[in-house]
């Protein structure tokens, strides 16, 4: 199966197609890391080595975007206070911090993030923070990133300064690896409040045991339609597509408000170089240009979720990946 992959939540700029194979890209712009707030130089808050809490009060966690809070608040119950720092609904990608997240981080205990260089926003702000006291959770621990495995193909050396140096940050959406992110968050959490170890390893195997079935049905359904091929504009599914045999190999770009002659030709090749069955866009994104596309490609347009917003319920995750599957299924007939 071949992805052709995409790019960024916004359409934004101009450079149609670039082909890249779990490509350089990584669906993020690195546009600036100036934050909103000002930095004070002080030390680094984090890896405060796990200082275990001896009150009685409920432990405060501040996660950065919606899967890790997702992830967290499955494992964390009732028994923590669980918030997250980007709003559902904001890019996480070019995401700028407020006062609000450097407060919210200044009095918590645990802080968890993607890592994998997803929360830009994240250094200044942990460090306006001040926060002696708060044990850093990176939930993608011992996970590998994919880079490029596989030749790039560019139309564009625009990309390279959006490349990101610590691999593609989407793991969430491989269900595998969603289970060692929890699995690092539920440990993370026992460290630092083990009076309630046994309520995060019963939330954390419940939650792991509903992303092995997951893992299950992606299995079985997606074996039965290999060398499915597939565009997309956000570079987030290389994991998803490792796990279940389907290649990404593609980064195609839709520039902001309208296709060139050139640029059309440009996907009507790249379609029939890796015979592309479907094309996905994904939720919230204003699909005008790319209807255009897909009937100038004569391939359906339809809507896979990076889960970078959604709902904040922990089933979310599941009820979003079977949609994607279902998704999946119908484009690979
Ligand atoms: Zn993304």
């Amino acid at each position: 199966m071949v992805i052709l992959a995409g790019k960024t939540h916004k359409m934004g700029i101009l450079s149609l197609i670039t082909l890249l194979i779990f490509s350089t890209v990584v669906g993020c712009k690195q546009s600036n890391t100036n934050q909103r707030t000002n930095y004070v130089q002080s030390p680094p808050a984090q890896e405060a080595a796990s200082t275990p809490v001896e009150s009685s009060e409920k432990i405060k966690i501040v996660t950065t975007f919606l899967p890790i809070y997702l992830f967290t608040k499955a494992v964390a119950g009732d028994a923590a206070d669980v918030t997250i720092l980007v709003p559902p609904g904001t890019e996480v990608h070019e995401y700028q911090a407020t006062p609000e997240n450097v407060k919210a981080i200044a009095t918590a205990n645990v802080l968890v993030k993607n890592g994998l260089g997803l929360e830009e926003f994240l250094e200044g702000t942990v460090k306006n923070a001040q926060n002696p006291q708060l044990t850093e959770i990176d939930a993608s621990k011992g996970i590998k990133p994919l880079n490029e495995i596989s030749p790039i193909e560019t139309t564009t050396t625009k990309e390279k300064e959006h490349e990101h140096t610590e691999g593609n940050p989407h793991v969430w959406l491989d269900p595998v690896m969603a289970k060692q992110q929890v699995t690092n968050i539920r440990d993370g959490l026992i460290a630092v409040d083990p009076r309630n170890k046994t309520t995060y390893e019963a939330n954390a195997a419940a939650y792991i045991q509903k992303l092995e079935t997951l893992n299950s049905e992606f299995q079985q359904s997606l074996q039965k339609t290999p060398n499915c091929t597939f565009i997309t504009f956000h570079d987030a599914y290389p994991y998803l597509a490792q796990r279940y045999n389907i290649k990404q190999v593609a980064v195609v770009e839709i520039p902001e408000d309208q296709l060139s002659p050139a640029d059309v030709q440009n996907a009507v090749n790249t379609v029939k170089k890796y015979q592309v069955k479907a094309l996905f866009s994904e939720p919230g994104v204003d699909n005008k240009l790319l209807k255009s596309l897909s009937k100038d490609l004569n391939l359906n347009l339809r809507t896979l979720d990076s889960l970078e917003t959604g709902e904040t319920n922990p089933q979310y995750y599941f009820q979003a990946m079977k949609a994607n599957l279902q998704t999946l299924q119908t484009a690979c007939k």
